[in-house]
């Protein structure tokens, strides 16, 4: 208890220091013009398209502020990488920018990671209530120039001081203790997340002890898309992770844990809990919740379709469903695929029917969606495998889906190819990126020559194009 004694000391003289400093300006300032704080203003960097009525709209503010505050003359023109400064978010600094709210952030750790006062951010962003803070929000934020970003401490784990956690990180304490809101090192709580500069950004919002970066990927979330978590430790934890009633299963990859989950296609937009549990090897369990909210996908509603009421809802279209179901299931401990994938087909923008749109059939009231991509044969007729993966499925003649291929990547994550002409793969082989596997068709129920291109996760239908656009992980 001596150290800290001495510390309290130290506290004590602070204090008193500051408190004459503070009550100088009343004994001697009286009579005399009160010193004014500079204000400050962040700077919104225009881009390309940008206009000065759209700039002033967006940030809340006039027209007349906007120009008056920047000096700018009615004639002049406006240029992408111009600086303005905008008057209605006074009291922030740096750089303007939006971003989704991440999983693990909260007000405060915005306000530590922005080194902006929560007031303000609450102001720039209208927020009326913490809660309103969920996972997927875009959120008006600054970032700093210098180049540093600032990035998660490593957690202060129990028993452990701030100012412990802060001397190991080897930066100066009561500078960490400040850009923190901390009154003092000795302030800091375990399970709290804090930041510190950094010369590289680290996608974390969250400390918790013994996890170096735990991150929900492929923000903002959209009904019938790909999500990803991934939790990178160094030690052997146990995580489970619950969105929507989805459970994603976590593979452990050589230290960092994926885990790819589909949201349904026709899960209503809001606002849904995420629930994470980490249990540790000593048994020892930490569980948060975070709002996550899940975004329309603007599906298409197409017309409804009159086919024979005999096809439908068969017996022998039941088994196949359930058939296919069952195969998609199994969550393979690796990872076949690197990087983004390419089209199926030769012709990737010959699309004819996108995913998720909403289909009827006859006057059933049900209503169905589009579970896969559509592609035409604009420009020839192969299908190749658009990633690694292992053929786990090569079905002729489906009743629903014709000739059909069935290709398991690892992770849960598995493409399905429907109406083929011709299977060129066999069972059991593996595949690489750019394999041809197969010819475009109209076998099964189909309409006319196309390739019905499907990615499942964990059994869930996902939109396609999603991998097509971006790499995951
Ligand atoms: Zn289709």
């Amino acid at each position: 208890m001596a150290d800290y004694t001495n510390l309290q000391k130290r506290f004590l003289a602070r204090r008193i220091l500051l408190a004459i400093l503070f009550l100088i300006p009343i004994f001697f300032g009286a009579g005399s013009r009160p010193a004014q704080a500079q204000a400050t203003y962040p700077i919104y960097v225009v881009e390309y398209g940008d206009t000065l009525s759209w700039i002033a709209q967006r940030f809340d503010t006039t027209l007349d502020q906007l120009m008056t505050l920047n000096n700018i003359q009615p004639d002049d023109m406006l240029r992408p990488g111009d600086r303005l400064q905008i008057p209605s978010l006074e009291g922030m600094q740096g750089i303007l920018t939006t971003e989704y709210v991440a999983l693990g952030s909260s007000l405060t750790s915005l306000s530590r990671r922005s080194q902006t006062d929560t007031a303000v951010l609450v102001k720039a962003n209208r927020l009326t209530s913490p809660s309103e803070l969920f996972i997927g929000r875009e959120i008006i934020m600054t970032i700093q120039e210098n180049g540093s970003y600032m990035t998660t401490m490593p957690a202060v784990k129990p028993g452990q001081s701030f100012l412990e956690a802060s001397v190991l990180s080897g930066k100066n304490t009561w500078l960490l203790a400040e850009l923190n809101g901390l009154a003092s090192p000795t302030m800091g709580m375990p399970m709290d997340t804090y930041y510190m500069p950094s010369a590289e950004a680290n996608g974390s919002n969250l400390a918790l002890p013994g996890i170096k970066s735990i991150v929900l990927d492929n923000l903002p979330l959209i009904q019938g898309d790909t999500f990803l978590i991934e939790v990178e430790s160094d030690q052997p934890v146990t995580i489970k992770a619950d969105l929507a009633s989805i459970q994603p299963a976590f593979v452990d990859l050589s230290g960092v844990q994926m885990a790819y989950g589909g949201i349904n296609a026709m899960t209503e937009p809001g606002v849904y809990p995420l629930t994470m549990t980490v249990t540790y090897p000593d048994g020892s369990e930490y569980r948060f919740d975070q709002l996550v909210m899940i975004n329309t996908g603007n599906f298409q509603i197409d017309k409804p379709l009159q086919v024979d009421p005999e096809s439908i809802g068969t017996e022998a279209e039941k088994a196949e469903n359930a058939m296919f179901k069952s195969i998609v299931l199994p969550v393979t401990p690796v990872q076949q695929w690197d990087g983004l994938w390419y089209s199926p087909a030769q012709d990737a923008d010959c699309i004819i029917s996108e995913f998720g749109s909403r289909r009827t059939y006859n006057d059933d009231p049900g209503v169905y969606y589009h579970t896969g991509l559509d592609l035409g044969y604009c420009n020839g007729t192969d299908v190749y495998a658009p990633a690694g993966g292992t053929v786990v499925g090569v079905f002729p003649n489906q009743v629903v889906r014709g000739n059909t291929i069935v290709i398991d990547h690892g992770l849960g994550v598995y493409t399905m190819y429907f109406h083929l002409n011709e299977i060129l793969v066999e069972q059991g082989a593996v595949v690489e990126s750019g394999q041809l596997i197969g010819i475009i068709g109209t076998t099964g129920r189909s309409t006319g020559p196309h390739l019905h291109f499907e990615v499942d996760i964990q059994g869930t239908p996902v939109n396609p194009l999603t991998w097509l656009r971006r790499a995951f992980p």
